[in-house]
């Protein structure tokens, strides 16, 4: 069982970058509860803990010092950007980053950007207290700027959320080697109401040969008028046959 750990940016009284009715913690919360379900949901084996669920403050070393504690698989940290840039999706990884913490930050890059389209500002490294005190390979990830238009207008969609959230999902699933879940088959056996079910097929001939029934429509249910009709002419066989 992999752990994941998703850290939601900012919250409660840190709203982070606020923009063109957009604040930052929110979008981060969103996404984070995104990854986490559909993560769950859509393959084996993985569990996603989260730094927060809720609208909720916490200090950096809070967030570093549970998912140490959690011994969790890897940890991913989700921002949005802002700052006078042209707008975009970027990603960091630690100065002295490890292989894997590279590794990890390639798939969920090249994930994300194929999800969301867009200018590509880099895989880029800094020294980031969320990517430098993870003992696992961590990643933040930059979705877009908030004080640009065009990138807060695409924060309001939905589609656009959800483009943020499968990147994010199909980045660990490629990184960690995960198994999607196979949604269950279950063989759609619709009876053809005209034909008598297997079990039923010699009691149905004899009733039907007898006369309480028709014949007809075997595997549609009966009203009462109907089952009237069935239990007088049974009423009448038995008056008959003695
Ligand atoms: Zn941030």
């Amino acid at each position: 069982m992999y752990k994941v750990w998703i850290d939601a940016g900012h919250g409660g009284k840190d709203p982070g970058a606020v923009a063109n009715g957009i604040q930052e913690k929110d979008i981060a919360l969103k996404v984070s509860l995104g990854i986490k379900e559909r993560l769950e949901e859509g393959y084996k084996d993985v569990q996603v803990l989260l730094s927060r669920s809720t609208d909720v403050f916490l200090e950096l070393k809070d967030r570093t010092s549970k998912a140490n504690a959690a011994g969790a698989d890897i940890l991913v940290s989700v921002h949005c950007n802002a700052g006078g840039g042209k707008g975009g999706f970027e990603s960091f990884r630690y100065t002295s980053a490890s292989q894997n913490s590279i590794k990890l930050q390639d798939a969920l890059h090249r994930s994300i950007m194929a999800k969301l389209g867009g200018i590509d500002r880099g895989q880029k490294a800094q020294n980031l207290h969320m990517v430098r005190e993870p003992k696992m390979p961590a990643v933040l990830t930059e979705n877009l700027f908030v004080d640009m238009i065009a990138d807060a207008d695409r924060l309001n969609q939905a589609s656009v959320i959800n483009a943020i959230i499968d990147g994010h999902v199909q980045g660990i699933a490629t990184y960690l080697g995960l198994i999607m879940k196979k949604k269950e088959d279950k063989p759609v056996t619709e009876q053809d109401v005209n034909v008598p079910s297997k079990w039923a097929e010699k009691t149905w001939k004899e009733v039907s040969e007898k006369g309480f029934f028709d014949g007809s429509r075997p595997g549609v249910s009966v009203t009462r008028e109907e089952l009237g009709a069935v239990v007088s002419r049974l009423l009448k066989y038995v008056e008959r046959t003695g």
